[in-house]
C-alpha cells in the first residue's frame, strides 16, 4: 500500500550536484592547487530527503567525509553500512558519549567542559580520539571564543587521549551581501588559526564554508567546504550559482476530489476561501501534518495537468484545496508540490519559491517534508 503524496528522490540528481561541486570547486582552484574535499552534510535526515540512501549515495559518488547533527545521527550512518569518517557538528551530551568509540565517529569539541568529558572517556577506554575544534568567530552559539584562545584550548591540546584532526568554524551570515560579518569572520578565523598553531596545534584540515560561502569566497575554501542545501540542489538565497544543479526531491500526490462550489459558498475552515463565480475545487491529499506550511493557504500553487492552480481555503492537516475552475480535472491526476510537470520553466515549483512565498527559508521548507510521507529513491 502505497499514499497517493510522495516524495521522490533522485539519487543521481544528488550524486551529480556532488560531482558538479566537486568539478567547480576544481576548476576555480585551478592546476597548481589542490582542490578542497566536500564534507557532505546529512543532517537532520539529509535535509528531509533520508539519511540512509542519501548517504549512501554520496559515498558511492566520492564523499570522503559526512557531517551530521549528533551523535544519534551518526550512528544511523553507521549502522546503514556508511564507512568514511563522520564528524558530529552538535554539542555533546557529556553523559552518553559511548558512540564515539563504539561506531568510530569524529566528535567536534566545542566547549572546555565538553574537551574535559571526551578527554576522561577517552582515557577509561585506552584509546586516543581524533577531533575537530570549533571556533566561534561570531555565530556565538557553539566553539570556543576566537579572542580567548590561549586561555582556553592549551589544557584541550595537551589532552593526551585526544588527537587534534581539524580546526573550523561556521559563518552566520555567508548568504547576506549586505553584512560585514562575514568578512570579519573570515579574518577572525585566520587568526584563531594562527594562535591554535602557536600553541602548537597542527590540524591537518581547515574547513569553514556552508553551501552560501562557498559559493561566495574561495578563501574560505581552506582543506574542505561543507556543503548541505546545495547538494540537494538548492542555491541557498538571494545566491546565484553557475553550478549545474539540480533538484533532488519532488514532491507528488493526486486528486482525491473534485467538487463544484456555488457562488459566495467557502471552502475549508473558517471558509478562507469564498467563490465570487462558480469555482470548480480539487482537494488534495496532504496538509501540514505533512509539513506543508499553513502560511501556503491562498497563496501557494501547485501544478495540476501541466498548469499552476493556486491553494485556495486553508491548508489543512491532511488536505489542501485548489481552484481548478474551468479545467478538466479528475480524480487520480498528477498533483505536483515540488518539483516539475513538464519543460517550461513555470511548470517547476522549487523550495525556494515556496520559501518565498511563506517568509521562510528552503532548509526549513525540505526539512519538514513530514514523516508520513514515503521517500521513493530512483
Ligand atoms: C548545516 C551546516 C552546514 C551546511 O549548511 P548549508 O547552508 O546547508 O550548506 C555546514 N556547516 C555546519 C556547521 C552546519 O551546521
Amino acid at each position: 500500500m502505497i499514499r497517493s503524496t510522495v516524495a521522490k528522490v533522485d539519487l543521481g540528481a544528488l550524486q551529480a550536484n556532488f560531482r558538479a561541486i566537486r568539478a567547480f570547486l576544481a576548476a576555480e582552484r585551478g592546476p597548481s592547487g589542490q582542490p578542497p574535499q566536500v564534507m557532505a552534510v546529512v543532517k537532520a535526515n539529509a535535509y528531509g530527503h533520508g539519511a540512509e540512501p542519501v548517504a549512501r549515495a554520496l559515498e558511492a559518488a566520492g564523499a570522503t567525509m559526512l557531517a551530521c547533527a549528533d551523535i544519534e545521527e551518526a550512528v544511523v550512518l553507521r549502522r546503514a553500512g556508511v564507512a568514511v569518517p563522520i564528524l558530529v557538528f552538535g554539542a555533546l551530551s557529556v553523559s552518553d558519549l559511548d558512540g564515539l568509540f563504539e561506531f568510530d565517529l569524529t566528535p567536534t569539541i566545542s566547549t572546555p567542559s565538553a574537551a574535559r568529558a571526551v578527554e576522561g572517556a577517552a582515557a577509561r577506554r585506552g584509546v586516543r580520539l581524533g577531533y575537530h575544534l570549533k571556533i566561534d568567530t561570531g555565530m556565538n552559539r557553539l566553539g570556543f571564543r576566537h579572542d580567548n584562545l590561549r586561555r582556553t584550548v592549551p589544557e584541550l591540546l595537551s589532552s593526551p587521549h585526544l588527537h587534534l584532526d581539524a580546526v573550523y568554524t561556521h559563518f552566520a551570515s555567508a548568504d547576506d551581501l549586505e553584512r560585514t560579518l562575514f568578512a570579519e569572520q573570515r579574518v577572525r578565523f585566520e587568526s584563531a588559526l594562527a594562535t591554535v598553531r602557536s600553541l602548537g596545534g597542527s590540524p591537518a584540515l581547515v574547513h569553514a564554508a556552508n553551501s552560501a560561502a562557498t559559493l561566495r569566497d574561495s578563501r574560505v575554501w581552506y582543506d574542505a567546504v561543507r556543503p548541505g542545501l546545495m547538494l540537494y540542489g538548492i542555491v541557498p538565497p538571494p545566491l546565484a550559482a553557475t553550478i549545474p544543479l539540480q533538484p533532488v526531491l519532488s514532491l507528488t500526490s493526486r486528486v482525491v476530489a473534485v467538487k463544484g462550489v456555488r457562488p459566495d459558498e467557502g471552502v475549508g475552515y473558517n471558509w478562507r476561501f469564498t467563490a465570487s463565480a462558480p469555482a470548480t475545487i480539487a482537494v488534495v491529499p496532504a496538509g501540514y501534518a505533512d509539513g506543508l506550511d499553513t502560511r501556503l493557504s491562498g497563496r501557494g500553487s501547485v501544478l495540476i495537468r501541466g498548469r499552476r492552480v493556486p491553494i485556495v481555503g486553508a491548508v489543512s492537516m491532511d488536505m489542501l484545496t485548489v481552484d481548478v475552475t474551468g479545467m478538466d480535472v479528475e480524480p487520480g491526476d498528477e498533483v505536483v508540490i515540488l518539483g516539475r510537470q513538464g519543460d517550461e520553466r513555470w511548470q517547476q515549483i522549487d523550495a525556494r519559491e515556496v520559501a518565498a512565498e511563506i517568509g521562510t527559508i528552503p532548509w526549513e521548507v525540505v526539512c519538514r517534508i513530514g514523516t508520513r510521507i514515503e521517500r521513493q529513491y530512483t
